[in-house]
């Protein structure tokens, strides 16, 4: 693969276009087409990653195999092309910054001044080629994060337009704007879209193919319009309008030859075969089912769900595949008292019960948790949920009224979650956590390895506290058994209560692995019990 092509997504108008879905979609078609395919995304900001983001800010933080934390694009590249990403795949404005000033006090630059240009963006270009270099991709997507015409992005489009010039024809630019519809004069405005890509054209980069995202179809004037004001094929002037579902985006960019387009103008071949078999196959279960799931996710965002992004997308996918619909709940924690619990979950066929860091909203979360076990709902707890599982189980089974996590109360005597020992010393908040994927070994007879089938897994994580294991005797002695462990370190990665339909914590984050064509077991063992109840 030595002649592998380089396609840059740009945004304007407005943030928030989906500029990560119209990429992962591209990806998505041409991955269908045989060819192999990475995204990586370039994000703006100073933060050397969004670790240190609140969900606010930033929305999930999505975590990697080799543990970055990073932007929830790389989530949809993911669920998108089934294929995991890596550190390789996401670097901010700081990490770019960073390596230049480590690389300056080394003394790699000595005698000349260090600049934006070109010190910065050469290292913005090695950054974007490093993953091309590998050999292993026909195709490297490159999203630029951010709007055009924004002073933070400067450095990477004017990267872009270096590289487009030093790569020629293996290099093309997509850029996405937005066509509002003014209501009151009933008209569609191209306006928007014509200053956006002037002010990418002022910055030296003329987009081969434009994406207009409408909430409803153009007519074909519109896009003959945008064509002619913005120096682009009027068959590359395509359409991204409002879909129920995100995961048909890739069929409403097919449908416009989007994937033709782009191979005609790297000048590759066009004859292989579009399948989007399994990919359609699923939209067909998503558009068919009639019945539904309701599943109550507890969580103190939860007027936020981008917070729960990969959860709410793994939810999803594993109730398509049982072919029903998701009727998602998000319930408030910090509004969640023994008075409502009731009323909010008697009704949910399932319970989920989110991570988190910090102390807001956490009492919410035990009485969801109580409310739950005994009356035998079929619960899920990740992470902070599955640490709240445990401490709920202690207070109300074991008799600890008292019992909680170090993060919580570090004067508790009944610390049954409590720092890891690696954890005690670190003063540095960023990517200091547990991080990424580890082993996990299943106990034979649990919940967990029947949804997996096999006994040993690999898993996300993103904590710093874990499972006290002076407490595993008496948990298991009164009905938690841990089943799932970590085979190097003996950290408790899963907690069940077997006498209960369905109750079970992770320690891991099953949701960073959940993909359209493969859809998380325990999130379909999770959705199966529910169904079932
Ligand atoms: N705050 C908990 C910890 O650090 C849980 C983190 C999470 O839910 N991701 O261990």
């Amino acid at each position: 693969m030595a002649n592998t092509k380089y396609i840059f997504v740009t945004g304007g108008v407005v943030s928030s276009l989906g500029k990560g879905i119209v990429a992962a979609s591209l990806g998505k078609l041409l991955q269908a087409r045989g060819y192999k395919v990475t995204i990586q995304k370039l994000d703006p900001y100073i933060n050397i990653d969004p670790g240190t983001l609140n969900p606010y800010e930033h929305g999930e933080c999505y975590v990697t195999e080799d543990g970055r934390e990073t932007d929830l694009d790389l989530g949809h590249y993911e669920r998108f092309l089934n294929i995991p990403t890596s550190k390789a795949n996401n670097i901010t404005t700081g990490r770019i910054y960073q390596n230049v000033i480590n690389k300056e006090r080394k003394g790699d630059f000595l005698g000349k001044t260090v600049q934006i240009v070109p010190h910065i963006t050469d290292e913005i270009k090695r950054n974007i080629l490093f993953l091309g270099k590998t050999g292993r991709y026909d195709f490297v997507i490159t999203e630029i994060g951010g709007t055009v015409g924004d002073i933070e992005s400067l450095p990477f489009i004017e990267s872009v337009r270096q590289l487009r010039w030093e790569l020629g024809k293996h290099c093309l630019c997509v850029h996405l704007t937005y066509v509002p519809y003014i209501a009151a004069a009933k008209e569609v405005k191209t306006k928007p879209t014509q200053h956006s890509v002037k002010a990418l054209q002022e910055q030296g980069v003329q987009p081969n193919i434009l994406v207009l995202r409408t909430e409803k179809e153009l007519p074909k004037a519109i896009c003959h319009k945008v064509a002619l004001f913005c120096n682009v094929d009027e068959d590359a002037v395509i359409q991204s309008y409002d879909v129920p579902s995100i995961y048909e985006v890739p069929v409403v960019l097919a449908k416009q030859n989007m994937d033709t387009i782009v191979l005609q103008k790297l000048g590759m071949p066009t004859d292989t075969q579009l399948d989007l078999t399994r990919w359609k196959k699923f939209l067909d279960n998503m558009k068919t089912a009639t019945e539904s799931v309701k599943i109550g996710l507890v969580g103190k965002y939860a007027e936020l769900p981008d917070a729960y992004k990969s959860i709410c997308e793994s939810l999803l996918q594993a109730a398509t595949y049982h072919h029903r619909k998701l009727d998602l709940r998000l319930i408030h924690s910090e509004k969640l008292n023994e008075k409502n619990v009731a009323d909010l979950l008697s009704e949910m066929d399932g319970v989920i019960v989110a991570p988190g860091f910090g102390q807001r909203g956490i009492e919410g979360k035990f009485i969801a948790l109580q409310y739950s076990r005994e009356h035998d709902i079929p619960t899920f707890g990740i992470c902070l949920g599955m640490q709240c599982m445990v401490i709920e189980f202690a207070r109300n089974v074991l008799g600890y009224t008292d019992a909680n996590s170090t993060e919580m109360d570090n004067t508790t005597p009944h610390k049954v979650i409590d720092l890891m020992e690696e954890q005690k010393n670190l003063t540095v908040m960023g990517g200091s956590m547990r991080l990424g994927a580890y082993d996990c070994r299943l106990e034979k007879d649990s919940k967990a390895y029947q949804a997996y089938k096999r006994d040993l897994v690999q898993e996300r994580h993103r904590h710093r506290y874990e499972f006290n294991s002076e407490y595993k005797q008496q948990f298991e002695t009164n009905g938690m058994h841990c089943t799932g462990i970590n085979p190097e370190t003996g950290l408790t990665e899963v907690v069940e209560i077997p006498a209960l339909k369905w109750y079970l914590g992770t320690q891991f984050h099953p949701e960073y692995n959940s993909t359209v064509v493969n859809p998380n077991p325990l999130f379909m063992s999770f959705i199966e019990a529910a169904i079932n109840k």
